[in-house]
């Protein structure tokens, strides 16, 4: 059993370390939350040196890197921007992984250079108003035209729909006994006369944030399928995997972030004559955090590696999302306490991270979705 990374990995965290402390320090990540702007420029500057690439083969002009190097990739951003990180992650699963994992010839030879060179963003379409933790009784209908489909119906929470060129949607297409059957994936151009983008307002996320999508009749053609029509679900699921680790990675990230300011207040800030960090509610809850997030850290790592083994399971990944989760909240949570007064001050950051990491138990699948999976595992 090896824990240590090996050096090319060393020396991928230091490379993205390095570009996004000059392009994405923490009064950009501050300014662009504050704006609700989305980090362009540190998106362009990933893409200009070749970080989109990371996962494609070769072939097609990437690196060829596995999980484990997404996982160091994620985390190094969602470190420095967890939305930053959260937009790169939905281009390379969404437009990445699924286009290498299902995608024609066709659509890999037209979609990945682009992709490579940072010119196209994508995000997912999954959840309805009447569809969130039971995913796969959406509604939204795919019609037969002619060669191609008409699509109508309403997603909720596309999170960059409005800042993206493709959303991976998952459509309904044939009725079927069981509710996981005839589902089938597109990846429509957002542009498509049809589509409306409605903003939602949101506690956190407000970089980029999240929008409800309208379907009004949008045509597209046959060649927009990713994969099998009407056998589009276990698609669905082997991209939801992926979304946990680089979810988990990102976040675990973050929280590291929110650890490292609040540890850095603590032995700075006096009262009674004293470092705060010298009491020991303070110095017990620094230690607790530390804790927490060595074990995310530990799980994002082992779940790559599983993958890259192709021996991740649906159990290991519900563990996964359901531990960064909880660690990536009640770190921010700690860490705001620590701050005192001024960790609830918009001026000071922990609030962000506060505010943000409320969505990690709720988005990608809840806690309590997580725990259901566990335990259905367990024979309960
Ligand atoms: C900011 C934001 C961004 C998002 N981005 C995207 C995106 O890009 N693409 C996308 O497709 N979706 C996205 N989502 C949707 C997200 O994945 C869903 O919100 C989530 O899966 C929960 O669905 P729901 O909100 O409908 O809650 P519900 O499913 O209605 O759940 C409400 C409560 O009931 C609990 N619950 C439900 N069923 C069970 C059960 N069987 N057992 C125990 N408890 C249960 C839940 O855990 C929760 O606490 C995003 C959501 C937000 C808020």
């Amino acid at each position: 059993m090896d824990f240590s990374f090996t050096p090319d990995q060393e020396a991928l965290r230091s490379h993205v370390r390095a570009l996004l402390d000059e392009v994405c320090p923490p009064e950009y990540a501050e300014r662009c939350d504050r704006e609700a702007r989305p980090p362009r420029e540190a998106y362009d500057a990933l893409a200009r040196q070749g970080w989109f690439g990371l996962i494609v083969p070769e072939e097609y002009g990437g690196a060829g890197g596995s999980a484990i190097e997404l996982a160091i990739l994620l985390e190094e951003t969602g470190r420095h921007f967890e939305e930053l990180a959260m937009w790169l992650f939905r281009t390379l699963t969404y437009g990445g992984y699924a286009v290498l994992r299902d995608g024609s010839k066709a659509q890999k030879e037209t979609l990945l250079p682009k992709l490579l060179r940072g010119e196209l963003s994508f995000c997912f379409g999954l959840t309805e108003p009447h569809s969130g933790s039971d995913a796969a009784a959406l509604a939204t209908r795919a019609t037969r035209k002619g060669d191609g489909f008409v699509i109508s119906g309403q997603k909720v929470f596309t999170s960059g729909m409005d800042i993206s060129d493709y959303c991976l949607l998952v459509t309904r297409t044939t009725p079927g006994e069981k509710k996981q059957q005839g589902i089938t994936n597109f990846l429509v151009d957002t542009k498509s006369p049809g589509i409306e983008i409605r903003k939602i307002e949101t506690l956190g996320q407000r970089a980029i944030g999240t929008t409800q999508v309208f379907y009004n009749d949008v045509e597209v053609p046959g060649s927009a399928v990713l994969g099998e029509v009407d056998r589009g679900w276990e698609a669905v699921d082997s991209y939801l995997w992926y979304e946990r680790l680089c979810l988990s990675a990102a976040r675990t990230g973050a929280a590291m972030a929110a650890f490292d300011y609040a540890l850095a207040y603590a032995k700075e800030r006096k009262q009674f004559g004293r470092r705060i960090g010298e009491f020991q509610a303070i110095s017990h809850k620094l230690a607790d955090m530390k804790a927490m997030l060595d074990v995310a850290q530990m799980l994002v790592y082992r779940f790559a590696w599983l993958m890259t083994q192709g021996r991740a399971t649906r159990h290991d990944a519900a563990v996964l999302k359901l531990t960064t989760g909880e660690t990536y909240k009640a770190v921010s949570d700690m860490g705001l306490q620590i701050l005192g007064g001024y960790g609830y001050c918009m001026e000071y950051p922990m609030q962000r991270f506060f505010r943000d990491s409320r969505l990690a138990v709720i988005g990608g699948g809840t806690s309590e979705i997580q725990r259901n999976i566990i335990a259905r595992g367990l024979g309960l």
